[in-house]
């Protein structure tokens, strides 16, 4: 299959921004960063160590396997595509993968599944699925798979069989699941109802609550959680680590409660078949409510605060006080550990359905772009990175914009990149391709590998507990403490593009700069007591 002549405009857009260096800075680097700083970042952290990893308390990267890399040049990313780069996946830091939808369905996203137990042939084969895994054991990378369990495709014989019998189904007889096991896998009315399609040839209405293409499925019903526990049993036996949960608050849309019961039941049986077996959920609603979630016992539910143009990362970067960021955090403790003390949590920044990060900030010479995916990364729990930001892609408006093909490179035949989908827009890119950033001390992706560095080396980063430090802490400081059995590290944040000197003379028992992530041409200096903070920095002490 050829490359439609619409990606071939939208490829040539790209080389050309990419010839005449649309960079919104005046300085060379990608990211706009003079090799100063870089250097003191370069050769302080090299000495980093890496922590022990042997729990759910991982750096995951957010795979779009249609848009991230094409092995076989039919335009579309593929799992062959996904093994090609892991070597890469693995020399950024990242240990641990989520695969969006893998399973054969008729749309380009996938979350509407025709069949839960296969491989998309588009994607590849069962057979490529195991070899990912078996790669990925190689090197202490965990797979995480979607579980859209909201609803499937119209096109899932479970819907076909079901339309098929209510089509026959003479309109003075009752319907019964004892002809038709399958009337019972969904919720079918024959009154119009919020929420409800029309089931076409017959008198009948299905809930649909995202799309008429996308029927519920019934999850009380025991005959789909028998089919639920089977997918999920099909998953775990070809090595998967876990489960993505999309959409757990419309489970039963509108009532939290019976969602959180669904979900009780589903991890319980998950664990009962893999006791470690990893669960996230997707609820995209505010804090309380999400944290709500935590009583079905879930390991982790998507911290949706810090993320998005307007949360927490966001507002702190674009001028709200710095210490926010860190009261935020410990506020969340408190909350999510009240509900479940076993909790992980799930920060993110962006991902497949919010716009780019790179696009929430204007001529902030690459800055601000840096230092919100440090703000991420720097937070306890399981943390995830959306495909592409780790360049500063950009993309917004439609979904399709914000799955554009991974930019390893602003030649659009170089291999291994994908077309995109087919209603994408133009996707104008900022910053340069992977080719260009990766052997650059100074580019986004140099910093972003830094910073899971950073966060790999030390549990009390990636685990521990915060404790504000609200004497150092101000409107453009946040300095706060971490601790994990034991180890303990002093992060100060320096949000504003202003530089400031932090006394730590009350901190004296961290008398150690450790690890810098800087944005800028200034390093970063610790004398006397005294941490100097140039714009947009982070430092981490500690008392070696
Ligand atoms: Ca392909």
């Amino acid at each position: 299959m050829s490359r439609s002549f619409k990606t071939i405009q939208f490829c040539a857009v790209l080389s050309l921004l990419a010839v005449t260096g649309c960079t919104p800075t005046d300085s060379t680097a990608a990211g706009g960063q003079s090799a100063a700083s870089s250097v003191q970042m370069m050769e302080l952290n090299k000495d980093l160590g890496h922590a022990e990893v042997n729990d759910a308390y991982r750096t995951t990267y957010e795979i779009f396997v249609y848009s991230f890399a094409d092995s076989d040049n039919d335009g579309t990313g593929d799992l062959q595509g996904v093994i090609s780069k892991l070597d890469y996946i693995e020399d950024m830091g990242f240990n641990q993968i989520w695969l969006m939808p893998v399973s054969p369905s008729g749309t380009y996203h996938k979350y509407d599944v025709d069949d839960y137990m296969a491989i998309d042939p588009a994607y590849g084969t069962m057979d490529d699925f195991d070899e990912l895994i078996s790669k990925c054991r190689e090197k202490n990378i965990n797979v995480i798979i979607d579980l859209v369990l909201n609803h499937t495709s119209v096109n899932h014989p479970w819907f076909k069989a079901a339309w098929d019998y209510l089509k026959e189904l003479p309109s003075d007889w009752g319907p019964s699941s004892d002809y038709c096991p399958y009337f019972d896998y969904y919720n079918f009315s024959r009154d119009a109802q919020d929420g409800y399609a029309p089931l076409e040839g017959t008198n009948w209405y299905y809930e649909a609550r995202f799309w008429s293409g996308m029927p519920d499925l019934n999850l009380g019903s025991e005959r789909v959680r028998k089919e639920i526990s089977d997918i999920m049993k099909f998953w775990i036996d070809h090595g998967v680590a876990g489960f993505r949960l999309d959409a757990v608050t419309s489970y039963y849309t509108g009532n939290n409660e019976m969602s959180t019961d669904f979900l009780k039941w589903l991890v319980s049986e998950g664990k009962s078949l893999k006791n470690d077996c990893y669960f996230v959920g997707e609820g995209w609603t505010d804090r309380n409510t999400f944290a709500g979630y935590y009583a079905s016992g879930i390991d982790s539910m998507f911290d949706f605060s810090f993320a998005n143009n307007e949360g927490v990362i966001a507002s702190v970067l674009k001028g709200a006080d710095a210490k926010a960021y860190g009261q935020a955090q410990v506020n969340e403790q408190e909350l999510f550990s009240s509900i479940n003390k076993n909790y992980i949590n799930a920060p993110f920044y962006t991902n497949h359905d919010m716009a780019r990060s790179a696009g929430y900030y204007v001529n902030d010479g690459g800055r601000k772009v840096k230092m919100a995916g440090a703000m991420n990364l720097l937070m306890s729990g399981n943390a995830f990175v959306y495909y592409g930001e780790e360049l500063g892609m950009k993309g917004s408006g439609k979904d399709e914009n914000k799955r554009a093909p991974m930019y390893w490179s602003s030649d659009p035949e170089a291999e291994g990149m994908c077309d995109g989908p087919a209603d994408m827009d133009e996707v104008k890119m900022v910053w340069p391709s992977y080719e260009e950033q990766k052997d650059d001390d100074t580019s986004i992706l140099n910093y972003y590998r830094q910073a899971i560095k950073t966060r790999n080396a030390f549990r009390s980063i990636s685990h521990g507990t915060v404790t504000m430090a609200d004497d150092l802490s101000s409107a453009s400081i946040c300095a706060y403490t971490k601790e994990y059995e034991g180890e303990k590290v002093l992060l100060v944040l320096n949000t504003t593009e202003n530089e400031e000197d932090v006394n730590l003379s009350a901190y004296s028992e961290f008398n150690t700069l450790k690890a810098v992530l800087n944005t800028g041409e200034e390093e970063i200096t610790f004398k006397d007591g005294t941490l100097h903070m140039p714009a947009f920095s982070i430092a981490v002490l500690t008392g070696e």
